[in-house]
């Protein structure tokens, strides 16, 4: 029996019920053959000696805008609601080459911090270019598409080239009672489930008491949404009740807390869905509101925000890298990623072992550092590599499939030609 790739004695963290082990794991067609205890007698066409590794599963960083990768920085220091407007401005920019550029970057830095799967939360899409940056990188996702996308045909273009889709339902301020409705309806049909913001905002929950006397949740359920197990990102203010609805539905959340805190907008009540037994990813969100891309400093943060809001351990490493990882694509419904097992998708992040973030490991018997190591001190400069697929998509820092000096050298150049106009919006 013959593989594609074996890396040697190395040490495993599966994220599929099984402990932290050292063993040995193998790849074939973009497959996980082997991924066990002990040695592997395969003979493979690309040998790596493991022992200088940790091998965690592909990160999904499951909230993202690549479009506005390109104007992080721009709106600092205001809560949503001051920038709305202009960050709509901002956006009336992008022609089709800036959301590719844009998007590119983004996903560039995304696969940097271990990301192999990314949402994006698009609210316009570069038609059938919407390929371009996940080929362009050679990371894996999904893209949302409203109403009128999918029935565009856009839909078969993403489906044929391995993109996931989810119905993009809209924000409170944009909620249209019959709209809901035939999002659920839609969902029903095709099968696509529905993602979108929710209860980010104490102002945006009020838009929807204001306006249909109830909540986003309760309007959610009572529109047959909930039902559909939708994908709800932000939802900092939630009531008990709301918790309940949403972990009765089976409906999942992402949470991206750099962008949380960042804005003011809250603190999503992590703790309590866990305990109610909600399904829990994580996203960085646009780079407007989070200033990058990297979802393992995400992680720390969902850890560090929940000690400072609740108390130390309310959510621990171990809860975070399982948004990262196996919670995380269940949030999501991606079946085959996530876990790192015979038959799962090939994708995986190795560490450095030897890396000064991440020395001194202890494992013993009962007590591991491993996962604090991850989550709270390596950081993504500790990554050495990348798999998607079975493919090697970044090496020591380079997406090897794109040139991103010369996509930034692109992007500085495209914002230094709009800067009048940049400079009118953020004078508004
Ligand atoms: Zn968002």
């Amino acid at each position: 029996m013959t593989c594609d790739l074996l890396i040697k004695d190395t040490i495993i963290i599966p994220m599929d019920g099984r402990k932290p082990f050292r063993g040995f794991l193998a790849v074939d067609d973009g497959i996980i053959t082997f991924c066990d205890e002990g040695e592997c007698d395969l003979e493979a066409d690309e040998e790596i000696d493991g022992s200088g590794y940790i091998i965690t599963p592909g990160f999904l960083n499951a909230h993202l805008h690549g479009d506005f990768y390109v104007f992080k920085g721009l709106l600092d220091n205001m809560p949503l609601r001051e920038q709305y407007h202009k960050t709509n401005r901002l956006y009336d920019l992008m022609n089709e080459d800036a959301m590719v550029l844009s998007r590119t970057l983004a996903y560039a830095e995304a696969v940097r911090a271990g990301a192999t799967y990314i949402v994006e939360h698009s609210f316009r899409n570069p038609g059938e270019r919407t390929i371009e940056p996940f080929r362009a990188v050679g990371v894996r996702g999904a893209v949302t598409l409203d109403i009128s996308g999918l029935e565009s045909g856009l839909t078969d273009l993403l489906v044929e080239n391995g993109i996931d889709v989810f119905i993009n339902a809209p924000s409170e301020e944009d909620f249209d009672y019959s709209y809901l409705k035939d999002i659920a309806e839609i969902s029903d049909r095709m099968g696509y489930k529905v993602y979108a913001h929710v209860a980010e905002t104490t102002w945006r929950i009020a838009i929807c008491e204001e306006r249909f006397g109830i909540g986003p949740i309760e309007l959610l359920h009572k529109t047959g949404i909930l039902r559909r197990k939708p994908v709800l990102v932000h939802a900092c203010w939630l009531s008990n009740r709301d918790i309940d609805l949403i972990a009765d539905n089976s409906a999942t959340i992402v949470s991206t807390p750099v962008s949380e805190m960042k804005l003011g907008d809250g603190v999503t009540p992590i703790p309590k869905l866990l305990r109610k037994g909600a399904k829990v990813a994580l996203g960085t969100d646009g780079a407007l509101w989070n200033n990058g891309a990297d979802i393992l400093a995400e992680a720390k943060a969902m850890v560090l925000v929940h000690s400072l809001n609740s108390t130390p351990g309310a959510i621990t490493e171990s809860n975070a890298l399982d948004a990262l990882t196996s919670m995380g694509a269940e949030a999501v419904g991606v079946e085959g990623i996530g876990k790192l097992q015979k038959g799962m998708n090939a994708s995986f992040v190795l560490f450095n072992a030897n890396s000064p973030e991440i020395c001194p490991i202890f494992i013993s018997e009962k007590i591991s550092n491993l996962e604090s190591a991850l989550i709270m001190s390596a950081g993504s400069r500790a990554i050495d590599s990348v798999y998607v697929c079975g493919r090697k998509v970044m090496s020591d820092g380079d997406i090897i499939l794109s040139d991103t000096l010369g996509l930034l050298e692109e992007a500085g150049n495209w914002l230094m030609s709009i800067g009048g106009r940049i400079e009118n919006i953020l004078k508004e």
